[in-house]
């Protein structure tokens, strides 16, 4: 219906206008396939723009880790530790290959993994004789972890980082490029992320074997002859040619994307900092966000609850959210180990039951935001 008023979306898709070339071009050259030029050459630029040796374009971030964690070595029994505050897409493969999850809390100061639940966590493992396989450190909303922190102990215990920086290309931490932060990196590029190939992931690192053992895997583990062999179990996890062409299009502009979310953040925050229990998800001093999506929380003196401003937004067609509900309170999790931040602090709890998240995509226009603030304002005032 024309007449209705336009929906604003949470993040959605902003192409550049550069998709389309890519995308007739595999058209014209028939290569309809989950392989061919656009792949690859996604996966160079993407591994360029990173400063990655290599990379493998996928058809899901969770895909994705799937590999890397197959790459981990890990298998059915073995513990995996986790980001709780995050997407399930983070902590689902680890049922795949019949693991077990072990969440781990954030920390205030970055909203990211703990380093102090981590060591705990790590510590228990070791006196109960089991070392986990592999750890998931996530970068929320766009701002990348600690990673010094975090590494130091992995290293300590000899156990592989995998970056989960589906929601954080274009991050930096400390001069060094989100998704070269562990032994692996993946991205995302569904739909509501930064730049996006409709739905699409790349793993990504310096291990070209690693790789190409993930490549080989997600090709269905095809050995090479010509009557299909297969010696191991392997994935249909490729990324289709057809949509490479749109991420090479999409990758062009990352840069303007990650300008335009920090100056989308930027007008939310001068409008409504100065409201009194406002709070945005701080920016820590060791790198620069993407600003994915402007994040804050509500405190107790605020004048309305989270629920009754994102139900306020829906009323004038604006969807907002919740913050992710952390992995250890998800049903599909029961049972299995939490180490919060303190021993009986729990910050992703916190977090959860006050957060925000606000129209965040780098197509909001600046008339559109005003409106949002206008409204939030009025709640809160
Ligand atoms: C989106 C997302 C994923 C999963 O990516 P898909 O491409 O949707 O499979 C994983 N982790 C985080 C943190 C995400 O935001």
């Amino acid at each position: 219906m024309t007449d209705s008023p336009k929906q604003i979306y949470l993040s959605p898709p902003h192409m550049s206008g550069h998709e389309m070339a890519f995308v007739e071009e595999a058209f014209a050259t028939n290569w309809i396939a989950p392989c061919g030029p656009n792949q690859e050459a996604f996966e160079q630029e993407m591994a360029d723009y990173i400063g990655a040796r290599g990379a493998v374009a996928v058809s899901s971030g969770t895909a994705a880790i799937h590999l890397a964690l197959r790459l981990c070595g890990v298998g059915p029994g073995d513990v995996v530790l986790c980001s709780s505050l995050t997407f399930i897409g983070s902590a689902t493969p680890i049922l795949f290959l019949g693991a077990i999850p072990v969440f781990i809390d954030s920390e205030p100061e970055s909203w990211n993994m703990s380093p102090s639940a981590l060591e705990r966590a790590f510590k228990e493992s070791e006196s109960a004789g089991t070392l986990p396989k592999a750890v998931i450190v996530v970068n929320l909303y766009g701002q990348c972890a600690d990673y010094d922190s975090l590494k130091e102990i992995c290293d300590r215990y000899e156990v592989p980082l995998i970056e989960d920086a589906a929601e954080s290309l274009g991050a930096t931490y400390k001069g060094k490029a989100s998704g070269m932060l562990g032994k692996y990196g993946i991205f995302s590029f569904n739909g509501n992320k930064i730049i996006t190939t409709s739905g699409g992931g790349m793993l990504v690192s310096d291990d070209l074997e690693a790789l190409a053992k993930a490549r080989y895997w997600a090709t269905q583990a095809r050995d090479p002859a010509l009557h299909y062999e297969h010696s191991e179990l392997g994935y249909n996890y490729r990324m289709s040619n057809v949509l490479a062409g749109i991420g090479r299009g999409q990758l062009k502009v990352l840069a303007d994307r990650v300008q335009r979310r920090r100056s989308i953040f930027d007008r939310y925050y001068e409008a409504l900092h100065d409201i009194e229990g406002i709070e945005f998800m701080p920016e820590s001093s060791y790198g620069n966000a993407n600003r994915w999506l402007t994040v804050l929380t509500l405190g107790e003196n605020c004048k309305a609850r989270p629920l009754q401003i994102i139900q306020r937004l829906d009323d004038n067609d604006i969807e907002a959210r919740p913050v992710w509900k952390p992995l250890h309170l998800q049903p599909v999790f029961q049972g299995h180990n939490y180490y919060p931040h303190e021993p009986r602090n729990s910050f992703s709890d916190q977090v959860f039951q006050t957060g925000l998240c606000l129209p965040s995509g780098s197509n909001l226009e600046k008339e559109d935001q005003h409106i949002i603030i206008q409204i939030i304002q009025n709640a809160l005032t």
